[in-house]
């Protein structure tokens, strides 16, 4: 036999609880199946009792599951726990973390739109906006992540959106957000975070005074490097509009994969804490090390902006960058030398990973472009993973060894 649970019940009682206690809970919907771990609905259309509800269910008259292109309990549950995760009124969930990008800017922007983009964002989203927004007619400008007064400069009548991700790969510069969505909002702009580096574990962007955060949820969301999806989150009248461009557009989130996410949300502090703890320890000790010229991450006490870290962030997050003696051929030679960390460039795995951008994420820049952005050839990024962290610098300490 099932039992009928009471739909409200588990909302009900979540007034009030804390992150830890939503990362895990929020957003189950529980069948009557009684279930405890979250089910998956791994269907692609639903049935209707009568025609006459069928129709009722298509004009929207009553609520209701029409087709996994618009909605899945399974990636409900998912956009419901990052909402409460975010303190966004919605979130909607997307095929991939670009999927997540282009749809906010199609949902937003029309053609003689302006967008400001920092200078140091991930290489697709560059290419998005340059290759494919532009060809749409939507002037494209940017601006150096944490110069608030070229970003004051730069807004113009007719700008919609400025899109940053801050801290910036692989540099780990930063914007005080708070400050950036006041110079948005005095022209009447909306600001929109690339949130994937820190998740809201380490930094929630809306409660800083953003307008719409979007994520990769391929990297610490899913935390072990199984699969793709993103996700935007913001206020119910801009997701009203991202909502309508995915379900015509259709980059929708596979219920696989939600159901993923939401087993990778249930340990996300935990797991952010662990990441930010090994970053930390191995940030501080390459800085102490023979052969390491300077190392970016907002932990540090050298860093520029450590001081805003503290005020906007939890945590610094898992990315550290160093730069090493000799240039690009020291950073082959320290990077070929190690044996346990991975060569890729994903990152947000549990799994530790290294690489070289001036030759991988960065290289299809010119080399001006790169210096412009601070990209040196000696440039070294690692994405720390939940090793054992006295392992990790055994294995780095096999790369300042070959310098
Ligand atoms: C990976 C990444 C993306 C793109 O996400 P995909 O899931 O690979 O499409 C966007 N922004 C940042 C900061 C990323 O690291």
């Amino acid at each position: 036999m099932t039992q009928e649970w009471d739909a409200g019940r588990l909302d009900s009682d979540l007034e009030g609880v804390a992150f830890d206690t939503l990362a895990v809970r929020a957003g189950q919907h529980r069948t009557p199946e009684g279930e405890h771990s979250d089910p998956l609905f791994f269907t692609s259309s639903y049935v209707f009792r009568t025609a006459a509800d069928a129709a009722a269910r298509f004009a929207g008259e009553v609520p209701g599951n029409v087709y996994s292109r618009y909605t899945n309990p399974t990636v409900r549950a998912f956009e419901e726990r990052i909402a409460a995760l975010e303190s966004a009124e919605q979130a909607v969930a997307t095929s991939t973390g670009m999927a997540a990008i282009l749809s906010t800017v199609m949902a937003l922007c029309s053609a003689g739109d302006h967008v400001l983009v920092s200078q140091s964002v991930f290489g697709s989203t560059i290419s998005l906006f340059e290759k494919y927004f532009k060809r749409f007619g939507v002037q494209v400008d940017y601006v150096p992540l944490a110069d608030l007064s070229a970003w004051e400069q730069a807004i113009k009548a007719n700008t919609k959106l400025l899109f940053v991700e801050s801290p910036s790969n692989p540099l780990a510069e930063l914007v005080d957000i708070a400050a950036l969505a006041e110079v948005a909002h005095a022209k009447g702009a909306m600001l929109v975070v690339d949130n994937c580096f820190s998740t809201p574990a380490l930094q929630q962007p809306l409660k800083l005074g953003a307008d719409i955060v979007v994520h990769s949820a391929t990297k610490f969301i899913d935390g072990q490097g199984r699969c793709m999806g993103g996700v935007v989150a913001g206020r119910s009248e801009q997701m009203k509009e991202v909502v309508g461009f995915l379900r015509t557009a259709g980059p929708s989130l596979s219920p696989f994969n939600a159901w993923i996410f939401l087993k990778g949300l249930e340990t996300l502090s935990l797991r952010m804490r662990a990441h930010c703890a090994n970053a930390q320890a191995l940030a501080e000790w390459l800085e102490q090390q023979d052969g390491i010229e300077k190392v970016h991450y907002a932990g540090l006490e050298s860093h520029p902006q450590h001081e805003l870290a503290k005020r906007q962030m939890t945590g610094f997050g898992a990315v550290v960058s160093f730069e090493v003696k000799d240039g690009k051929a020291g950073a082959w030679r320290f990077i070929d030398a190690t044996r346990l960390i991975s060569i890729t460039a994903n990152l947000g795995d549990s799994k530790t990973t290294i690489t070289h951008p001036g030759t991988t994420s960065h290289g299809r820049l010119s080399p001006q472009e790169r210096e412009a952005a601070g990209i040196r050839d000696s440039l070294i990024r690692v994405a720390v993973g939940l090793e054992d962290v006295a392992d990790l610098k055994a294995d780095l300490a096999r790369g300042l060894a070959a310098l």
